[in-house]
């Protein structure tokens, strides 16, 4: 009687995290870091006006910003601007009182663990700003790979982005139906219904579960310290 293979042990699922408001707060010395290189190279902080950094990406920012400071937004002055502000972050990360939010390492701890599920980053960070910032609160070593503003200055984009890199990780391909992508903004929400992945929302940024309500994510939380729901929600064993 032959004997019935082994099903293979392909990672089965995708979650891609953004990280200020999802997994961690910087205690603002993220965005600090941000206005005191727009001071630095800009000269003032007028550029800034009407900017909303909740969930918008660091490159999108500094066209934005540059532009608004009569700048060719080239990518030489995106990254004098990016390198100004990195210096700053390295400094400033020590000096802020963030944390990790609610339940951050138990949920990261257990998906880990498990051989169908695959930890990676969807963020509006540049990848090095993302890294002092993940090594700081102690949990840049759980995320496999991501998908930066480096990558791409719309956060629409970083979604195909995010599953090619899986690709080339895990040599198969995640459908959209096996991606989730996990946030605390409406353009976390926005970026993921892009790309027809699961919208997972959670209200430990700057806006409240009514307002990531009405952008209709396909799951929602409050936070994520109910770590067995939140795993039986995004998470069910096979
Ligand atoms: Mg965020």
């Amino acid at each position: 009687m032959p004997v019935k293979p082994a099903a293979p042990p392909y990672p089965k699922r995708l979650y891609l995290f953004d990280i200020d408001g999802t997994l961690i707060t910087s205690g603002g010395a993220g965005e600090t870091s941000y206005r005191e290189a727009v001071a630095e190279v800009c000269g003032s902080l007028a550029p800034l006006e009407g900017l909303n950094f909740a969930g918008n990406t660091d490159t999108g920012l500094a066209r934005s910003i540059l532009s608004a400071a009569g700048k060719d937004p080239t990518g030489e002055a995106i990254v004098a601007l990016h390198d100004t502000y990195l210096r700053i972050l390295a400094d400033r990360i020590h000096r802020h009182q963030g944390k990790l939010l609610p339940g951050i390492i138990l949920l990261l701890d257990r998906l880990k663990e498990r051989s169908d599920c695959v930890l990676a980053l969807l963020t509006g960070n540049l990848a090095a700003g993302a890294e002092v910032k993940l090594t700081h609160y102690g949990v840049w070593h759980y995320f496999e790979f991501g998908a930066y503003a480096d990558d791409h200055h719309e956060r629409n984009q970083l979604g195909p982005i995010a599953a090619a890199r899986a690709f080339e990780e895990h040599g198969r391909e995640f459908t959209p139906d096996q991606i989730y992508v996990i946030g605390d903004t409406p353009r976390d929400i926005e970026c993921g219904k892009a790309f027809g992945a699961i919208t997972v929302a959670v209200a430990t940024g700057k806006y409240s579960r009514e307002e990531l309500s009405s952008h209709s994510p396909d799951f929602l939380f409050d936070d994520l310290s109910d770590v067995d729901a939140v795993l039986k929600a995004i998470a069910p064993e096979h």
